[in-house]
């Protein structure tokens, strides 16, 4: 009898892995708590593969081999617990889809800078001529690109849920770009859990990889001494560059790589902020792994777009800079947000909190922000942080209300940054929606 693979949740992974799954020939059953996609829904019925929606029935999920889970589901959801009671394995997409790769893979995690360091990756490799696929939260599923695609190289975003449903996983090499508390709820707010989590991307490597992280992070810098560490160490920083490793020099990002060494001027980088120099060096060296010319890596590093919502430079409006930052959802990123943009600024913050800490960002704000516009259901902690350091904090209910009264409250010359520091789905679908109506609102003015 063919082993017998369940996959929870029909979303773009669980359908990848579903096409992965049916092609290997596993008997496949994918089962979907909430209503699934109608252009999944056609997708599944075409490979013939059998599905559920609206629930999950035990019956035809017990008697698994295998579950592949998406990686919304929280360890502690019941259905979950069954599985582990009776030792069913429960792994994530990425880990299935691993055991077919024989591409190279360079897989990407952090706290922030996760998407954007992805893409800038795939775009320098993409500009030299390699046969590159991206995957993780960006585009199509990594399984789904193992069972229809042939890539040689793969540039893999990874999150911490991702990551703790990997075992036998390996990067060839690994990036870790920081670690700063997100996502507690899912790790029983324990810190050094959600840390093992992020650790998890070097599980498995061995003395021919990489593992590039950020020197400058406290956290990392802890648990790398604490541990054995297998793999090739390249930090990066923005002190001075180690050899190997990166840094800056004189207003110069170097990397000093495989004897080799890069340099152009922090200026000339189209991603602008400290957090972007940090970005542009983990994608720079993670490109030289895959002997990339230093001239190429030079073009690619200079004339990259950005990513829509992070940090986006959107429109000027009589003087006004309009700034989405709407992927900002936790006080790390936001603080990178208001540290790369000179004052006066107009703040819409506020959201889903997620047991945000406010107080490192005093400083920022007392400097440079004028006013705070507070978009959010419950806005009380905000207004406990800040309604002393700044002279307007005011609430809105709605994203058009909000972007009328920062634009009410700016002047030639200011910013009004969206940066909320917050989950978003009071008000909104996602962060997509919350930046795409900011932009629509600003549209209007
Ligand atoms: P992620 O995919 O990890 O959520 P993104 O690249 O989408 O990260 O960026 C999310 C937000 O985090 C951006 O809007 C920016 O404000 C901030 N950010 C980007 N890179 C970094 C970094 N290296 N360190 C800290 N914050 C960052």
């Amino acid at each position: 009898m063919r082993d017998r693979l369940v996959i929870l949740g029909a979303g773009e992974s669980g359908v990848g892995s579903a096409i992965l799954a049916k092609q290997k020939g596993y008997a496949v059953f994918v089962s979907d708590s909430g209503n699934i996609k109608d252009k999944y829904k056609d997708i599944l019925s075409e490979y013939q593969i059998e599905f559920e929606e609206g629930q999950h029935s035990d019956a035809k999920i017990l008697d698994a081999q295998t579950v592949v889970k998406s990686p919304g589901i929280p360890d502690t959801a019941p259905l979950i617990q069954k599985l582990n009671e009776k030792g069913i394995p429960v792994i994530s997409e990425i880990e299935f889809a691993g055991r077919y790769n024989t591409a190279k893979t360079i897989c990407i995690t952090g706290s922030n800078g996760k998407t954007t360091t992805t893409l800038l990756t795939y775009h320098i490799l993409k500009k030299a001529g390699l046969n590159v696929g991206l995957a993780g939260n960006v585009g199509k599923s990594f399984a789904w690109q193992v069972a229809e695609t042939n890539h040689d190289v793969y540039v893999i975003e990874l999150s911490s849920f991702q990551l703790d449903g990997m075992y036998d996983f390996r990067a060839d090499v690994s990036v870790l770009m920081n670690i700063t508390p997100d996502h507690l709820n899912r790790y029983g707010y324990v810190m050094q859990n959600y840390v093992d989590s992020k650790f998890r991307i070097l599980q498995n490597q061995t003395e021919n990889d990489v593992f590039i992280y950020c020197a400058d992070d406290d956290i990392i810098q802890n648990e790398i001494a604490k541990k054995e560490i297998k793999p090739a160490c390249i930090p990066f920083s923005l002190k001075e560059p180690e050899n190997p490793g990166a840094g800056v020099s004189e207003k110069k990002l170097i990397i000093n790589f495989n004897q080799k060494q890069f340099s152009m001027s922090i200026l000339d980088l189209s991603l602008q902020g400290k957090h972007n120099t940090y970005n542009s060096m983990a994608a720079g060296i993670a490109s030289m792994v895959f002997q990339i010319r230093n001239d190429q890596l030079r073009e690619s590093l200079a004339g990259f777009h950005g990513v829509e919502h992070r940090l986006e430079r959107f429109l000027k409006v009589h003087g006004i800079e309009f700034i989405n930052d709407s992927k900002a959802t936790n006080v790390n990123s936001t603080w990178y947000a208001l540290e790369s943009i000179p004052k006066s600024i107009v703040w819409i913050a506020g959201g889903i909190d997620k047991g945000n800490d406010y107080s490192m960002l005093n400083p920022l704000v007392k400097e440079k922000v004028k006013a705070i516009v507070c978009l959010g259901k419950d806005n009380a902690k905000i207004h406990s942080a800040f309604d002393g350091l700044v002279k307007n904090v005011i609430d809105v209910s709605s994203m058009e209300e909000a972007v009328k009264a920062a634009y009410y409250l700016a002047r030639n010359g200011d910013t009004v940054l969206l940066s909320p520091a917050c989950a978003s789905f009071d008000l909104f679908e996602n962060y997509e929606d919350r930046g795409k109506q900011f932009k629509e609102q600003v549209r209007n003015l």
